[in-house]
């Protein structure tokens, strides 16, 4: 009998797949996919790899050859400033990877079953029921065949397919507005020495603060690459996605010059208002993990390492839970997930209102300060003894910005 069913073999499913078979459990994984298959979300941040080490996967991507991540910088208007992970406050990784996501989700899975999780691929969660005691989840294999699971906990690892939410109406609005992505993969055919493959680029547009670019570098050639903003913007400037993308491109004089020999590796795909947010992240006999409770903005790359948090804090209230404790979800795993989230969150609200924009290409930022920045950028968001993290960060941020506006 399986004891936790796993809806999804993304990051977050796979970890706590792992965590969970670790500590004892039979785990059984559905995916609706045949992996490996594509998905967005390509630079990681480097505590994710504190976490994908503690979950004892960290040989196998390591093994895999990703780029190497030793930080991000930002450019707008001849402006330009990197973050360097490694001068980070906190303590862990001073590095991560740039990564082609399904090869990454792909070793993560595979270590999971080579851990002793069972996974299942073309297999979708289509219905689910926990009036009961016992949860009853229904699944669609890809022949059409529905077949019935009565596991003893749930966990919802489904990303942007948020299944649970949906099915038990748990979908709440995002604080976030509602934007748009272009992204696509190039062989970038970018000089040596004209630009650093160790970091993620990210440009906000010249004109358009509010409008911003990424430039991910892979360790094959190739480059991911997007744009993301305001709906109704995008979509003026052209017919196709390709064109809108390039356009916006264009716009800015130093990624024009940087991708002027680029030749197209994927088409140009579209995603709209993926920000997303749940009533709650857990009940009678399940939990939310990574996307499908709640996803803010990509600008800090911080996706895959909230999915990951949010796994290393589910499994053992999993396991405490089926040995007949008493779990309290919202104080053990919502509230401490949320410290972080808040975090970014604060980090995302000041970059699209322009406060961490000026701070980030502030020339003379106090350098203790920007270590602390530095380590929220390197995905160090629960640390406590970090000022510029949890529910304070906002009004930090905001007196920083105030500190920058009069020179410092
Ligand atoms: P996912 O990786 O989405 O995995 C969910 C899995 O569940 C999928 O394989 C899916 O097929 C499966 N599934 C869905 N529904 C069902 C069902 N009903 N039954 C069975 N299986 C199901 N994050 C970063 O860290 N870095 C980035 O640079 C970054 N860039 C981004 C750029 C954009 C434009 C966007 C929109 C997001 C970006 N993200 C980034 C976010 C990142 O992609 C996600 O946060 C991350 O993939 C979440 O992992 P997950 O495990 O929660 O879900």
């Amino acid at each position: 009998m399986t004891d936790v069913l796993i809806i999804g073999a993304g990051p977050s499913g796979s970890v706590a797949a792992a965590l969970l078979v670790q500590r004892g459990f039979k785990v059984l994984v559905l995916e609706k996919q045949k992996f490996p298959r594509f998905s967005i979300g390509e630079s990681l941040l480097a505590q994710s790899l504190v976490l994908i080490d503690q979950a004892g996967m960290l040989e196998a991507v390591q093994a895999a050859n990703f780029q190497y991540k030793s930080g991000a910088a930002f450019a707008w208007r001849g402006k330009y400033d990197e973050f360097n992970f490694a001068q980070k406050s906190s303590p862990g990784y001073g590095f991560t990877y740039q990564v082609i996501r399904a090869d990454f989700d792909h070793i993560l899975i595979n270590e999971a079953i080579r851990m002793g999780a069972q996974v299942r691929y073309e297999v979708e969660i289509v219905a689910a029921d926990f009036a009961g005691s016992t949860p009853v989840i229904t699944a669609k294999d890809k022949d059409g065949k529905l077949e019935e699971h009565r596991p003893k906990f749930v966990l919802d690892a489904s990303g942007f397919g948020r299944t649970l939410p949906r099915l038990l109406k748990l979908e709440s609005p995002s604080n976030q507005a509602f934007r748009i992505a272009y992204y696509t993969q190039i062989h970038d055919n970018i000089p040596s020495g004209a630009f650093d493959r160790q970091k993620i680029r990210v440009t906000t547009h010249p004109e358009f603060r509010d409008i911003w670019f990424w430039l991910i570098p892979f360790s094959n050639g190739l480059s991911s690459m997007g744009v993301v903003g305001d709906q109704a913007h995008l979509e003026s400037r052209g017919k196709t996605f390709e064109e809108r993308l390039w356009a916006l491109t264009n716009d800015d004089p130093e990624l024009r010059e940087l991708l002027k020999n680029h030749k197209p590796f994927r088409p140009v795909g579209e995603l709209k208002g993926y920000s997303a947010n749940v009533s709650t992240m857990s009940g009678n006999g399940f939990a939310l993990l990574g996307n499908a409770a709640e996803f803010l903005d990509p600008v800090f790359s911080s996706g895959v390492t909230i999915a990951l948090k949010s796994a290393h804090l589910a499994a053992p209230l999993v396991e405490k839970q089926l040995k007949g404790g008493a779990v309290d979800w919202k104080k053990e795993f919502e509230e401490p997930l949320r410290y972080g989230v808040e975090t970014f969150r604060a980090f995302v609200d000041t970059w699209y209102d322009c406060r961490l924009q000026d701070i980030i290409y502030y020339e003379k930022k106090d350098p203790g300060i920007k270590r602390h920045l530095c380590s929220v950028l390197a995905g160090y968001a629960w640390d406590q003894n970090n000022p510029y993290t949890g529910p304070k960060t906002l009004h930090r941020l905001d007196v920083l910005h105030q500190a920058v506006q009069k020179g410092m």
